[in-house]
């Protein structure tokens, strides 16, 4: 039998819708599942298990925008360090634009410089636990070792500083996780705080702008945005980020302040808006 052309392009553009809708499905089924936050009761496996149920529900909160009255509230989180030359000059954007911030810091980089902990304090910022060493294969550690990483680290930080976030919020490092690292950090005692937006801004590739026009376009309600504490970019894209979502309503405060005032839900189904 021999096909037309018409016939042959009707036949190759149902090809192609299949082959979407597959690619779509595939999509949903293989990407990585992020919660914002795994809260030290939470059950990690149902969580992080990337079943389709918890993408359906992230999709749907986040494809359709509503009037709703989720909290308008952003969480700036500020990984690694302390380091000598960057992190004041953050320190310093950051108090000009009266924004509060959750720093993750690393128990050796304390150790070198522990007198910038104490200012990240001293400027009523939060400090929370990025691991002793911060292992480039924390996730492949086992529990033991997780354990031991979170334990020294809060041990280091809190000969300088004093804050309850120390022993009770960490971030693994490099954003890396599996399911028994996140249940590990859980049974010492952590929440495992994660994000609802990465920018990727330790790439060098990260201008300011591009910076700026991410958590532009993929700003939710509430927001938790990970961040580094030792890029220049990261710190000239905050004042117009800053002032962008303040123009959308958007109250700055510490992921511990997040945690303590938004119910849970809302928190791990945050709403996309536009900023
Ligand atoms: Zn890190």
């Amino acid at each position: 039998m021999k096909l037309s052309r018409s016939r042959l392009a009707a036949v190759g553009g149902v090809f192609l819708a299949a082959a979407l809708i597959g690619f779509g499905l595939v999509h949903i089924l293989v990407a990585p599942v992020v919660p914002p936050v795994v809260v030290r009761t939470a059950n990690a496996h149902r969580l992080l298990s990337g079943g389709i149920t918890a993408h359906i529900d992230r999709l749907l909160h986040e494809r359709f925008p509503t009037s709703s009255t989720r909290p308008r509230l952003v969480a700036l989180t500020f990984d690694d360090g302390p380091y000598p030359v960057e992190t004041p000059l953050l320190l310093d954007e950051l108090t000009q634009l009266h924004v509060p911030a959750t720093f993750f810091l690393i128990g050796d980089d304390t150790k070198l410089f522990p007198a910038l902990a104490q200012r990240i304090a001293g400027a009523g910022d939060e400090i929370a636990n990025h691991t002793q060493t911060h292992p480039a294969n924390f996730e492949a550690l086992g529990a033991a070792a997780v354990r031991r990483e979170l334990d020294r680290g809060a041990a280091t930080l809190e000969q300088y500083v004093h804050d309850p976030a120390i022993r009770t919020m960490m971030r693994p490092p490099h954003g890396r996780f599996t399911l028994r690292t996140v249940e590990a950090a859980q049974r010492d005692g952590y929440h495992v705080i994660l994000w609802s937006d990465d920018p990727g801004d330790w790439r060098a590739a990260a201008t300011p702008s591009a910076i700026d026009a991410h958590v532009t376009r993929y700003a939710t309600a509430p927001d938790i945005i990970l961040l580094h504490s030792g890029k220049i970019n990261t710190i000239q894209a905050l004042p117009g980020m800053v002032a962008r979502f303040r123009t959308a309503g958007f109250r700055f405060v510490t992921v511990g302040e997040l945690l303590r005032t938004v119910p849970l839900s809302q928190i791990l189904h945050p709403e996309r808006l536009r900023v």
